[in-house]
C-alpha cells in the first residue's frame, strides 16, 4: 500500500471518530440541557451567572468524558464486528486472486457479528470450492491430454527416424510408414473427441430434436461392424423391438450406439457373443449392450465414465478413455440413464434409458 493511501486511509478513520464523537457531544448536551433547565423549573432554583458557570464547565467535563467512552466503544464494536471479519474476507480473496483456491475463511464468531458476514463467508467457501475443483479438472486434463499425446507423437518420431535409412527394405518402409499413419489417426481420433465432449459440455440445451425409429438406427449403428465381428468369429445376437420411436438428435444418440458397440468389440475375444436388444416400457425405450468380454471389477466400473480413464491398459492403445465420458454426456443432454452391470472374465451389460417419443 503506498503511503498516500495509507494516509488517506488513517485520515478517514480519525474523521469517522471525530464526527461520532461530535455526535455524541451533540446529543449528551441536549440531554444535559434538558436535565438542567427541567430540574431548575422543577425544583425553582434561580439560574445565577455563578452557578450557571460552574454547571457549564462540569457538564462540558462530562460531555468530553461520556462522548469518549462513547467514541472508544464504538471503535471496538466496529473493530470487532465490522473490521476483523472484512480483513478476513478481503486477506483471503487477496490469496485467491493469486491463485491459491485452497483458501478458507472461518466462520466469524456469533457475538462478533450479526450472520450476514457468515453469509458471505459461506458464499467464499461454497466459491473457492468450486474454483479449485475447475482448476483441478483443468490441470488434469492438461496433463492427461500432453500424457496422450506424447505416445504417439514419440511413435511417429522414431519411425520418421527409421525411414530416414537409405538401405530400408521395401516392406519394412511400408511397414513404417503404416506406423506413422496409425499414431496420427490416433492422435486425430483423440482430438476429434476432445472437440465433441468440449461442444457438448458447453451445450446445455437439447439440439436438433426429432421424432424416429430407434431400433433402425441400432441396425445401421451395428452393421457397421460387420466386417468386425466377421473378421474376429464374434457371434451376434438382436432382439429389436418395432416401432420404438424416440425424440432426440440422431446425430447425438449414434455417437453411444457407436462408442458401446465398438467397446463390446474390442473387449471380447474372438469367438465371444455380443448381443443387443432394444425394448419399450411406458415412458423409455430401453437398449441393452452384452458382451462376453473381459468384463470390469466394480472399482474400474466406478470410473468408467471419467474423461481419459481407462481401465483395461491391454486396449489402451485402441482408445483414449474418452468414449464412455461422450456417451454420458450425451446421455445426460437427452435427459437419459445409463447403468452398467459387469462381472470379471465374464462380460459386461450397458443399459441405457432414453425418452420415448
Ligand atoms: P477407451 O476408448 O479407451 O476404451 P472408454 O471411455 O470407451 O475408453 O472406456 C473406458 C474404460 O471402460 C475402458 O478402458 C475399459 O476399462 C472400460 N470398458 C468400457 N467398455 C467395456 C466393456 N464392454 N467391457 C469391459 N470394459 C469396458
Amino acid at each position: 500500500m503506498s503511503k498516500s493511501t495509507k494516509y488517506a486511509k488513517i485520515l478517514r478513520a480519525v474523521s469517522h471518530y471525530l464526527v461520532f464523537f461530535a455526535l455524541a457531544a451533540f446529543v449528551v448536551t441536549c440531554c444535559s440541557m434538558l436535565f438542567i433547565s427541567v430540574l431548575s423549573v422543577t425544583l425553582d432554583i434561580e439560574l445565577t451567572h455563578d452557578n450557571l458557570n460552574t454547571a457549564a464547565k462540569l457538564t462540558f467535563i462530562n460531555v468530553v468524558i461520556i462522548s469518549l467512552i462513547f467514541t472508544v466503544a464504538d471503535a471496538l464494536r466496529r473493530r470487532l464486528t465490522v473490521d476483523i471479519p472484512i480483513r478476513r474476507i478481503v486477506d483471503a480473496t487477496e490469496k485467491m486472486i493469486q491463485g491459491d483456491f485452497s483458501v478458507r475463511i472461518k466462520p466469524i464468531g456469533r457475538f462478533a457479528t450479526d450472520d450476514k458476514f457468515n453469509d458471505i463467508v459461506n458464499c467464499f467457501n461454497k466459491m473457492a470450492e468450486e474454483l479449485s475443483s475447475v482448476e483441478t479438472l483443468r490441470t488434469d486434463f492438461v496433463a492427461n491430454v500432453s500424457h496422450e499425446m506424447k505416445t504417439p507423437l514419440a511413435v511417429m518420431q522414431n519411425f520418421g527416424t527409421l525411414l530416414q535409412d537409405p538401405n530400408l527394405p521395401d516392406e519394412k518402409r511400408i511397414e513404417y510408414a503404416k506406423g506413422i499413419t496409425d499414431a496420427s489417426r490416433r492422435l486425430a481420433d483423440m482430438m476429434t473427441n476432445i472437440l465433441k465432449l468440449n461442444r457438448l459440455e458447453n451445450q446445455q440445451i437439447y439440439p436438433q430434436a426429432a421424432e424416429y425409429d430407434l431400433g433402425e438406427q441400432l441396425c445401421e449403428c451395428l452393421l457397421q461392424y460387420e466386417n468386425v465381428w466377421e473378421r474376429s468369429g464374434i457371434d451376434i445376437d438382436t432382439d429389436i423391438a418395432e416401432n420404438v420411436t424416440v425424440k432426440a438428435d440422431a446425430e447425438l444418440l449414434s455417437l453411444v450406439w457407436n462408442n458401446l458397440f465398438s467397446n463390446a468389440f474390442k473387449f471380447t475375444p474372438d469367438g465371444g457373443k455380443v448381443t443387443v436388444t432394444l425394448s419399450a416400457t411406458e415412458h423409455h425405450a430401453v437398449v441393452k449392450v452384452t458382451d462376453t468380454g473381459c468384463g470390469m471389477s466394480p472399482e474400474v466400473g466406478a470410473h468408467i465414465f471419467e474423461k481419459f480413464y481407462q481401465g483395461d491398459t491391454s486396449h489402451s492403445s485402441q482408445g483414449n478413455g474418452l468414449g464412455l465420458a461422450l456417451v454420458k454426456r450425451v446421455v445426460d443432454i437427452t435427459q437419459g440413464e445409463i447403468g452398467v452391470e459387469s462381472a470379471v472374465g465374464i462380460g459386461s451389460t450397458f443399459t441405457v434409458k432414453i425418452k420415448r417419443a
